[in-house]
């Protein structure tokens, strides 16, 4: 595998990427390498800015049966309804789990692979998973949507994963 997981405080996890243009061969290669990786360390959502690509993509899957895995290019959510608050962890930010309030339904658009656009409903999981990944891929983390009190607790975690970050020397992909 050629990819491997951005950790915070990683500057690449802060960015705003850009739109998919290129529907070709190395975006269906990179999606199968971000199954892979998630399905690896057990994630249900892996955002492209979490590998060090950054644009607009990310896959999912809530079930972990392989039927379930999905792909969403240049992601939109274009409807939310109802709030619910649940905890949630990231891959990118080990050992941190904390009560985000989300959408309970959205409405997704999307890309396929092929750069076809469709839509899909969601409730539940998958609902919150996407507006997780949609949020990586404007730069915004579960620490940026959970309350001052919360961020108190985890401080000393973050502060560790800060002492033992070493930025890439590699240029990152694009
Ligand atoms: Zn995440």
């Amino acid at each position: 595998m050629s990819i491997g997981l951005v950790f915070y405080p990683d500057p690449r996890l802060r960015k705003v990427c850009a739109p998919v243009e290129r529907f070709d061969a190395s975006l269906r290669n990179l999606v199968g390498e971000m199954l892979e990786l998630m399905s690896s360390r057990k994630g249900v959502g892996l955002a492209a800015p979490q590998v060090g690509v950054l644009r607009r993509l990310f896959v999912c899957n809530v079930t972990g049966q392989p039927a379930d895995s999905r792909v969403y290019v240049n992601p939109e959510i274009v409807h939310m309804s109802g709030a619910i608050e649940a905890e949630e962890g990231c891959l990118s930010i080990p050992n941190i789990n904390v009560p985000v309030r989300r959408a309970m339904r959205c409405t997704i658009r999307a890309r396929n692979l092929d750069g076809d656009l469709f839509e899909e409903l969601a409730e539940g999981l998958l609902a919150r998973v996407w507006q997780h990944e949609t949020d990586h891929l404007d730069g915004v983390l579960i620490l940026d949507r959970t309350s001052d009190a919360e961020k108190l607790a985890i401080r000393r975690t973050l502060k560790e994963l800060e002492k033992k970050f070493r930025p890439a020397r590699t240029a990152a992909r694009k």
